[in-house]
């Protein structure tokens, strides 16, 4: 949603208190499309400080789907999105591309907040995700999901890293001696 800021930031000390919905589905980032299956709106406060400078303070709550890390069964991941941004309205856009400012969410008197949104997920989006701490993975031979059972595959001999592992062990070993 495309939020108009030109009153805010006229009017010195004026606070706004509004709710944008959230309207994406998915996150799409160069990682792949997550479903985004549980949203509430983002609530927004807009502060004026004076000298067109805005406090914005934004929050809400995302469930995303993302694939375990280990057996890529689907993963139900919470967000609690809390922003908190100062804002020089002063600036132009130029000013803020020349400065790397982050704000790409403000465009002229603009606020995009699906960007605001998108923005702070990038941040918070876990590196790693598990569908439980201890989760054994996928067979690197047939692909069976593990955390169901064994499959009965011999994958020691079969994982390259392991064998490349062992080789350098092995030359290390006889240095050794
Ligand atoms: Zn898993
Ligand atoms: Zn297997």
């Amino acid at each position: 949603m495309l939020i108009n800021l030109s009153d805010v930031t006229s009017r010195d000390y004026k606070t706004v208190s509004l709710e944008a919905e959230i309207e994406a589905d998915a996150f799409v980032s160069r990682l792949g499309k997550f479903p985004i299956v549980e949203k509430t709106p983002l609530k927004l406060v807009i502060a004026n400080k004076g000298n067109k400078e805005l406090e914005i303070s934004a929050s809400a709550d995302l469930t995303v789907v993302i694939p375990c890390s280990r057996c890529l069964e689907d993963v139900r991941r919470q967000f609690s999105l809390r922003i908190a941004r100062t804002v020089d309205m002063k600036a132009t856009d130029e000013d803020r591309a020349r400065n790397l400012d982050e704000s790409s969410y403000i465009s002229g008197c603009t606020l995009d907040s699906e960007r605001l949104v998108f923005d702070e997920l990038i941040v918070q989006w876990p590196a790693k995700v598990l569908c439980r701490e201890d989760c054994r993975g996928i067979c690197s031979k047939c692909g069976a999901n593990l955390n169901q059972g064994e499959c009965g595959c011999n994958r020691e001999s079969l994982d390259p890293r392991m064998a490349a592992f062992r080789t350098v062990f092995r030359n290390f070993g006889t240095q050794e001696q």
